[in-house]
């Protein structure tokens, strides 16, 4: 058995990219400078990732419950539960959960803008205004909603049956009128639940059109955050834990909503990094410095999430995109020098490709590097598509933090 290890999963999100990426053929990664990354290719193996499998264009979402060893076709239950956790939301099994938007609507429930200018001041106005949401047809039904970065946040419903089977409101294009919800099912809980969010929404607009925050915004000509868009109809799924699976305590440090709340519901504990904003400019090296802290104070597992690379991706922005790629080289540095290599194994990859002019997730594999005393090397001298492509882990898809736990010893026989 041996003394007990420790296991670090990075994902860096959309780390992938195409030879389209930069007019020299080469792929961000390639492009980067990545020492660090370099590093880990020369200490452990590399191969390439199909984060759900060949052929599949992943989401975040999916692809991370994939990586962490669920089966996102069996276990995914939509988006909103995520989000809701990660902002901080309490959930049960029963509650509805959503993500949400603040949207800009005229007199007619027109569409102006869908995220309303993306706002980024008063936010915790709006909040405290939707405290007062509750449906008049069902009393019963407690309303919880939280505010998260810019336009996003997360709304949960309480009460007895709530059915997520139901259509979405949001029209994602400006110039239509917000939807009806309606239910997807013929079942009185989808019915009930569809009748309660469109009385949500129409109150949302209420509670919120006169705010002081929305006069300010009209008088300097930007957009006002007059309703909330509520979409990503989801239940509380019951995921075996990683506390349940190897009986292993870890934290999760990431600041986008939808990462933190995969990490909780998969048993992690939620540490906030100082200067992690989710976005390019984002510290990713005090992440790694609170990773590292936290495995010396006796956790052991924990995974950290560096989004900038996705976003500069979805921007079509390849600058954006190597620089990312270097701090997270810099930071991943940093787990190089502080681990203890004797009992640590490390995976380091993508949930999936963001190419510069695709501008979104491509279903192409992602390069994934493995490093720890019981990783046998391969020849890999540098870590990118390319060398992933000849690396002796070969091409396999999903569970990463099983092989994990399998190079940990933390893994149950199956058959005997
Ligand atoms: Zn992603
Ligand atoms: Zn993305």
């Amino acid at each position: 058995m041996g003394a007990a290890m420790k296991g670090v999963l990075i994902i860096a999100d959309g780390l992938g990219g195409r030879p389209t990426d930069t007019p020299e053929g080469k792929t961000c990664l390639q492009a980067a400078r990545t020492p660090n990354l370099d590093e880990l290719a020369r200490r452990g193996a590399v191969g390439l990732l199909d984060p759900i499998g060949p052929g599949v264009r992943p989401g975040s979402d999916t692809a991370h419950l994939s990586i962490f060893g669920y089966d996102p076709y069996r276990e995914y239950p939509g988006r909103g539960v995520f989000e809701a956790v990660g902002v901080g939301l309490e959930v049960h099994g029963g509650d509805l959960c959503f993500r949400t938007n603040f949207a800009t609507v005229d007199e007619g429930f027109v569409v102006l803008d869908r995220r309303a200018g993306r706002i980024h001041r008063g936010q915790e106005e709006l909040e405290q205004a939707l405290q007062a949401l509750k449906p008049k047809s069902a009393p019963e039904v407690e309303v919880f909603f939280k505010a998260s970065t810019e336009h996003r946040g997360a709304l949960v419903l309480k009460g007895p049956d709530l059915s997520p089977a139901i259509t979405e409101a949001d029209p994602h294009r400006v110039g239509r009128r917000v939807l009806d919800v309606t239910p997807t099912e013929d079942t009185p809980q989808a019915r009930r639940a569809a009748q309660i969010v469109n009385e949500i929404i129409r109150q949302s607009y209420e509670l919120l059109k006169d705010l002081s925050i929305n006069r300010e915004r009209q008088a300097q000509g930007l957009p006002p955050a007059n309703l909330l868009l509520p979409r990503g109809a989801s239940t509380v799924p019951r995921l075996e834990t990683l506390p349940e699976r190897y009986g292993v305590q870890g934290v999760v440090i990431a600041a986008g909503a939808l990462y933190i709340g995969v990490g909780v519901l998969a048993g992690l504990e939620f540490k906030r990094a100082e200067g992690a904003t989710g976005g390019v400019d984002s510290n990713v090296l005090s992440k790694a410095k609170l990773a590292a802290a936290e495995l010396s104070d006796g956790k052991d597992f924990a995974f950290v999430h560096m989004k900038g690379a996705d976003s500069a991706g979805h921007d079509h922005n390849a600058a954006a995109k190597i620089s990312f790629i270097e701090k997270v080289d810099e930071a991943f540095g940093y787990l190089l020098e502080h681990l203890d290599w004797n009992e640590t194994h490390l995976a380091f990859t993508g949930d999936h490709c963001t190419p510069i002019v695709y501008g979104d997730h491509t279903s192409e594999p992602v390069p994934v590097g493995f490093v720890g005393p019981n990783v046998l090397r391969d020849d890999a001298r540098e870590f990118s598509e390319k060398s992933a492509q000849q690396g002796g882990l070969g091409r396999f898809s999903s569970n990463i933090v099983p092989m994990l736990a399998g190079y940990n010893n933390w893994l149950r026989k199956f058959g005997t």
